[in-house]
């Protein structure tokens, strides 16, 4: 009988990554960390793009692309 080791562990790998998103407010781009720790806002009209949350940030504004 094979016996298989039980061995479910969940390796947190967060897959962190750049991702380009519009400002909901005034279309502007800019690039930000999708894990960042704090809070991004617009470098234009200063409308919070994305909310840290710990593990993969809440992104707020549209992601237009990701960059990998
Ligand atoms: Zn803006």
């Amino acid at each position: 009988m094979l016996f298989v080791p039980k061995r479910r562990v969940l390796i947190p790998k967060p897959k962190s990554r750049f991702v380009q998103v519009v400002c909901p407010n005034c279309g502007y781009k800019q690039i930000i960390f999708d894990h960042a720790t704090f809070p991004v806002r617009c470098l234009s009209c200063g409308e919070q793009l994305v909310v840290p949350t710990g593990g993969k940030a809440k992104i707020l504004g549209i992601v237009e692309r990701v960059l990998e």
